[in-house]
């Protein structure tokens, strides 16, 4: 499964170079082109899923395996004090490319980036959030 037009399915093919730190029949890990600290790197599929709606459960499932296999390695070769596994679905959640990627995101005392990645808290009345929790419980 490809597209054509799809960058990463060109980088997980190898057809466009890329920093490849880890490799399997599944999945090509690269260097982040426009890193947010040292080492953040991709775990993209090799075949193209465009979000994580799109993926089977079982390619979810080895993504996650292989995401805390190299978290656990990175941290202990760049010696960083955090980590941050991400992943965005559509381009209201900050997705830029429409190919399935988790981001590896190693994080360090003063980084920059603050103590976490990005988001605000709401302050949510009891109705509001008892609302949004009725409808979500299963
Ligand atoms: P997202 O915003 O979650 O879709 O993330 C896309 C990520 O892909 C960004 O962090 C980009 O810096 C990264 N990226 C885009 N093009 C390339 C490329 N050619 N090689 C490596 N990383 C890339
Ligand atoms: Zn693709």
């Amino acid at each position: 499964m490809r597209d054509e037009n799809c960058i990463f399915c060109k980088i997980s093919g190898g057809e466009i170079p890329s920093k490849t730190i880890y490799e399997d029949d599944e999945f090509r890990v690269i260097l982040d082109i426009s890193p947010a600290t040292k080492g953040h790197a991709l775990i993209i599929p090799k075949d193209h899923y465009a979000n994580i709606y799109e993926m089977p459960e079982e390619t979810v499932g080895h993504v996650m395996i292989l995401a805390k296999k190299l978290a656990t390695h990175m941290t202990k070769v760049l010696k960083c004090d955090g980590f941050n596994i991400m992943q965005n679905n559509g381009e209201a959640a900050g997705q830029t490319v429409f190919h399935f990627h988790m981001h590896l995101i190693p994080r360090y005392e003063q980084d920059g980036n603050g103590d976490k990645l990005c988001w605000n808290h709401l302050q949510l009345s009891e109705e509001e959030l008892n609302e949004i929790y009725e409808k979500l419980k299963q």
